[in-house]
């Protein structure tokens, strides 16, 4: 392989970046990543929680993750990928219903029959559909009142919007809900779930892609936030860091688009660029992780409809992956300017606990052995109708690719896409 000597930058170290900067190794570069956080991972990080290293926030695989086996296959990982069959719950008015497969839709009966039959039909629609630009162009909630009638959103969807996207529920592209029923429902066999993790976590991929690169004279910055980026006439920018200021022949930003904004504001770009990336939204995530005595259910998801808890579902992540701990993750979605997310992180645990007592109603607080709760302000870009025609573009100076997860629209944010997105950006720019 021939060593290239062009400079490139890689801003951002999650799943994204490390993808790029992977792909650019193999392609002979000796990529410089810069990464704001004092770890690599991003949303997929991991950290100590009471002597246990797991991912600030949950995370799973499904069976359709194709750009994320291949990684793994190709870096030896493979065989650390473990599959289990996992179940799904239904908490509504102060009782656990089972959740997720036929019999259980067919047997709930806080909704008619017809609304039931309604809702397994859209299931099979999702899982059949392959064309879906019109669907971009349609809001989620408007199809799914469509398809299941007013009684079934209202009872089996409505919170899971709300207590996700508050005002901005009613903007959500139909294409964006279809493109995440889609990718759980196919992760079944013979229509059971079937959900993956790995032996160790995201932890064992994001090493192993760190060793790569830095074995290869990759370079990474820790704790180096990128505050400006400075284009240049014949391509590439002169970034500036935190603590350094360069040159690159070549720059991929893999960033969350909020956050590129506020460095575009920064940096001496044109105000008529800037514009089209102040449309893009997200949402924040409070997720808060509790450590438990006993197990809350046999589910790994919950979805909730409880209107004491602004909570949309549980996920008890060691009825997936073998943790020696009972480990729950409780996520609390907002908008950064509501007024939960000014709550305490003491409040939103003790709201969290509350729900998962009320959902088994055997547990006690001295069943709580340990709790924190990690925030991500662009946990969840806000996907609109017609996102398609109002996505930036992904290179908008010569050698300045601007990427993110709303770039894989309609597929919701996941480490699959991500690395996926990341690695084809490469493929198709870099010789
Ligand atoms: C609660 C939650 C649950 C999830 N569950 C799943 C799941 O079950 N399965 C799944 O596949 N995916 C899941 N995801 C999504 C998955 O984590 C993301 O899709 C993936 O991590 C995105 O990777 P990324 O590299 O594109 O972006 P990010 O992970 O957002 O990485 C961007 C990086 O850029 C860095 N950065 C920001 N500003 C700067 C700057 N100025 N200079 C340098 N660096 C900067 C950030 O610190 C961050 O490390 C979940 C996410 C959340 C929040």
């Amino acid at each position: 392989m021939r060593v290239k000597s062009d400079k490139v930058a890689v801003i951002g170290a999650g799943p994204m970046g490390l993808a790029v900067a992977y792909e650019l190794i193999l392609k002979g570069y000796k990529p410089e990543i810069f990464e704001a956080d004092n770890r690599l991972g991003g949303m997929a990080a991991s950290f100590n929680f009471d002597g246990l290293e797991i991912e600030r926030y949950y995370h799973f695989h499904c069976l359709n993750d194709y750009a994320f086996f291949d990684l793994l296959d190709e870096i030896g990982l493979k065989k650390e990928l473990r599959w289990k069959k996992t179940k799904m719950g239904f908490f509504y008015q102060n009782k656990l219903y089972k959740w997720g497969s036929l019999s259980s839709v067919l047997f709930f009966n806080k909704v008619s029959i017809l609304t039931r039959i309604r809702y397994l039909l859209h299931a099979l629609r999702c899982l059949t559909k392959k064309d879906w630009n019109n669907l971009d162009k349609i809001s989620a909630i408007d199809w799914l009142k469509n398809w299941l009638g007013k009684e079934g959103y209202n009872i089996l969807w409505e919170k899971l919007f709300v207590y996700k996207f508050y005002n901005f529920s009613g903007t959500i592209s139909a294409a964006w809900i279809w493109s995440r029923i889609k990718r759980l429902g196919r992760s079944r066999k013979k229509l059971i779930e079937n959900l993956g993790y790995l032996n160790n976590g995201s932890l064992e991929l994001i090493n192993k892609l760190e060793k790569i690169i830095k074995n290869n004279g990759g370079v990474i910055h820790l704790s180096n936030p990128i505050l400006c980026i400075n284009p240049i006439k014949n391509g590439g920018a002169q970034l500036k860091s935190f603590n350094k200021t360069d040159s690159y022949d070549s720059v991929i930003s893999t960033i969350p688009i909020p956050l590129l904004t506020k460095i575009f504001k920064a940096s001496r770009i044109n105000r008529r660029i800037i514009k089209n990336y102040e449309k893009t939204i997200s949402i924040a995530c409070a997720c808060v992780i509790l450590k438990t005595s006993k197990k809350i259910t046999t589910n790994f998801w919950t979805n909730i409809n409880d209107d004491r808890f602004s909570i949309p579902g549980i996920v008890e992540m060691s009825n997936l992956r073998e943790l020696n701990a009972h480990i729950i993750y409780v996520p609390f979605y907002m908008p950064t300017n509501h007024p939960n997310y000014l709550k305490s992180n003491e409040i939103l645990i003790k709201e969290a606990w509350d729900c998962v007592k009320a959902i088994n109603p055997n547990l006690e607080d001295k069943d709580l052995i340990s709790s924190c709760c990690n925030r991500y302000k662009y946990a969840q870009p806000v996907i609109c109708t017609e996102y398609k025609k109002n996505l930036p573009s992904q290179e908008p100076f010569k050698r300045i690719f601007t990427v993110d997860t709303t770039f894989y629209y309609p597929e919701d944010r996941g480490i699959s896409e991500s690395i996926g997105l990341g690695r084809d950006l490469v493929r198709n720019n870099f010789e």
